[in-house]
This record gives structure tokens, C-alpha cells and sequence, in this order.
């Protein structure tokens, strides 16, 4: 699968991964930090611009999954809160049937 990956196949999926990072930290920050739908608290709106850049900036095409990545861009501390949001709303996820959102979880 290391085909030509065109640019607007690379954005697309660029997009999509934000849109799982937003759903899986939005998800966490509601159940953990009590934000209404659709909003954050600080500390998760900060998270998630910094998970967001990570992956803008991820230099490895076509992106591996995180577990098999032989970067790990993330800090120490940012990768074990990252397990934690990913762990905690991924069975969420998954309780409410959105295996769309779960299918891509990369970490
Ligand atoms: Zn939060």
C-alpha cells in the first residue's frame, strides 16, 4: 500500500484524523471534565491544538499507526494522557455504536 498517495488523498485523511482527535478529546473532556457538548475545557482545548500539530506535522507518508511509529513525536506525558483519552472514549465510542470513529483508533 505504499502506492501514490495524491495530495488531496493525504489532505482528506489529514482531516479525518483531526476529526477523530476532536471526537475522542471531546468525548473525554464531557465525561471527565463535565464541558457541554461541543466545547472543551482549557487544558483539553489546549491538548487537542497540540495533538492537531502533531499530526499536521507527522513527516512520515503514508502516516504508520502511532503504536508502530518509530518517532513518537508526542511528549512522555502527552502520550500517556493521549492512552488515557484514547482508552476512555474509545469504549465509549464503541458503547454508542460509533465504530466509524473507532475504527481509526491509531494509538
Ligand atoms: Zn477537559
Amino acid at each position: 500500500m505504499l502506492a501514490t498517495m495524491d495530495t488531496a488523498n493525504k489532505a482528506k485523511k489529514e482531516a479525518n484524523d483531526i476529526k477523530v482527535l476532536q471526537a475522542f478529546i471531546g468525548t473525554y473532556c464531557r465525561g471527565k471534565h463535565g464541558s457541554a457538548k461541543g466545547e472543551l475545557c482549557p487544558d483539553c482545548r489546549e491538548f487537542l491544538a497540540y495533538a492537531e500539530l502533531k499530526r499536521r506535522k507527522c513527516p512520515l507518508d503514508p502516516k504508520p499507526t502511532c503504536k508502530h511509529c518509530p518517532i513518537h513525536c508526542y511528549s512522555k506525558e502527552r502520550r500517556a494522557l493521549i492512552r488515557e483519552v484514547m482508552g476512555y472514549s474509545g469504549r465509549r465510542l464503541m458503547l454508542r455504536g460509533r465504530l466509524d470513529l473507532v475504527w481509526h483508533y491509531f494509538f
